[in-house]
């Protein structure tokens, strides 16, 4: 195991607030939720929630660890 490797991805892990729930975690979907809105961040579970929207947008998925 390579310790220098170790350390730089654990101190280039960001994570994100989502924008709904506030929860914070290292993997968010970027989507819109309005028609015409702005693209924001949410976790997982307010992703699914918000896939049943008339207006939802799937703008990818953002990923803190990916380097
Ligand atoms: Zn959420």
């Amino acid at each position: 195991m390579n310790l220098t490797n170790t350390k730089k991805v654990l101190s280039e892990m960001k994570t994100k607030l989502c924008y709904t729930c506030l929860a914070e975690g290292d993997v968010m979907y970027r989507i819109q939720i309005q028609k015409g809105k702005k693209w924001i961040f949410v976790c997982p579970k307010c992703q699914a929630k918000y896939a049943q929207g008339d207006f939802y947008r799937y703008g990818g998925t953002w990923k803190g660890y990916r380097h």
